[in-house]
């Protein structure tokens, strides 16, 4: 079947959900034993030499050596994937991601490696409000057509969990209408979608900001918890709810409100913290148990020493640090000394648009100083637990989905000496094997 056929969710290349993957060079399992790993639990992947994964019905029945799983689940009539010489990892889970929006961002980039400072982009009518301006004026049907190519992209990227945010309409209608099209766009592709309401993304330049007493920041945090938050609930679509905490947008009061109107509601939170200053955002985050928070740049060490062990995943963008041109990095060593889970993810969004998780995973290593083990368990285990996914998703134990990923290259490690090589193979998701090039002009 050609590619370009309408797909339903993605064409498998098998369809059953019964595979059995065999011969692994190295297969990393990266055991789940009920919590997020950190620590010097982080650094470790778990290798079986010859390992092999029996998946029945979509989910995982057997993981071990070739011989311990075939021994009990070899079957002729099951389709078998010959992974000699390749490395399986589980599906990465990709948990920060911004893919719906209108609009083009290339220029303020050219500008601002050209020399431009942030305020003069911003003077020049670019920066996120660029984005929500162009996003209002796009139709259903082109935000539609641009994720959908967002999405064969993350895919042919490794990645097989996706958290999806809205953010770029910041008015009820407009974020409620994002939510409808991220919803809607589930039948675009195979990948397992997680959808955040993100409506403290930004400050909108057009809110009214009444008497004139009261900041923009606060009328809009007033519009969020007592018109958008209810409209989003209602609607039913959103997972999370993610909230900015950073100087000049969001403050940790303001924050604070917004989350806890959110967890009423029973939406989990997650907080973008301290993307370009430090902003109290990890301490809030993990004051108010938020899953994830995420970018930490500028978050001082101070801080992460005061916060200590927290239940918040703390989500590493290392693609955001070096297109934002930070000055600092977000102290990844120290987030692990301190116990804390790391996550790794890409921040694809209309100022970065990096789609490949391998590919980020492969500059993480060095960007942060982390390990192999910690960034692959950083893109798999952690960031499933930061979606309340790790039940399904994350690890390659029993009982969970049989989603998966190939490499041709013998080892985990090897795939950091080599960014940007086209090592992926095979895409599994729920047992069903994908094809990973995007879609071409000619196959459409
Ligand atoms: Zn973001």
């Amino acid at each position: 079947m050609a590619h370009g056929d309408r797909r339903d969710r993605g064409d498998a290349v098998t369809a059953s959900g019964d595979l059995n993957v065999v011969g692994a060079a190295a297969l990393a399992r990266v055991r789940d034993r009920g919590r997020p790993r950190s620590g010097a639990f982080q650094n470790e992947m778990d290798v079986i030499a010859d390992g092999a994964v029996a998946i029945r019905d979509g989910l995982i029945v057997a993981v071990g050596t070739s011989e311990e799983v075939l021994a009990e689940w070899d079957d002729p009539a099951v389709a078998r994937l010959d992974a000699a010489g390749c490395t399986v990892l589980p599906g990465l889970v990709e948990c920060h991601s911004h893919p719906l929006f209108g609009g083009e961002r290339h220029e303020e980039y050219a500008d601002r490696l050209g020399g431009a400072s942030l305020a003069e982009v911003a003077a020049r009518g670019g920066g996120i409000w660029s984005s929500v301006v162009a996003t209002r004026t796009t139709s259903d049907d082109d935000l539609s057509a641009r994720l959908d190519t967002a999405y064969q992209r993350i895919l042919a990227g490794g990645v097989t969990t996706l958290e999806v945010k809205s953010g770029y309409g910041l008015t009820v209608d407009e974020e409620l209408r994002e939510l409808r099209l991220l919803e809607e766009s589930r039948r675009l592709t195979p990948l397992e979608l997680v959808i955040t309401f993100l409506g403290a993304h930004v400050v909108p330049q057009d809110i009214a900001s009444g008497n004139g007493d009261v900041s923009a920041g606060e009328a809009y945090t007033e519009l969020i918890a007592t018109e958008m938050l209810p409209a989003v609930v209602a609607q039913g679509i959103a997972q999370f709810h993610d909230v900015t905490v950073e100087d000049g947008l969001f403050t940790p009061a303001q924050a604070r409100r917004l989350v806890h109107v959110g967890q009423a509601a029973e939406l989990p939170a997650r907080i973008h913290a301290d993307a370009w200053r430090p902003s109290r955002g990890w301490a809030t985050a993990a004051e108010v148990h938020a899953v994830s928070a995420e970018h930490l740049t500028y978050t001082p060490d101070e801080e992460i020493r005061e916060v200590g062990v927290s239940e918040s995943v703390a989500v590493l963008l290392p693609v955001a640090e070096l297109i934002y041109m930070t000055d600092r990095r977000a102290n990844a060593r120290l987030f692990i000394e301190n116990d804390v889970p790391v996550a790794i993810a890409t921040d694809y969004c209309s100022s970065i648009h990096a789609t490949s998780l391998l590919q980020t995973m492969s500059l993480a290593a060095p960007w942060f100083r982390m390990t192999p083990a910690e960034v692959v368990v950083g893109a798999t285990l952690n960031a499933a637990y930061s979606l309340n996914l790790a039940h399904r998703c994350g690890s390659l134990d029993v009982g969970k989905r049989g989603d998966l990923i190939v490499l041709n290259c013998p080892h985990p490690n090897e795939m950091f000496l080599a960014p940007g090589a086209p090592l992926l193979s095979g895409v599994v998701i729920g047992g069903k094997q994908f094809p990973n090039q995007e879609k071409t002009e000619e196959s459409v």
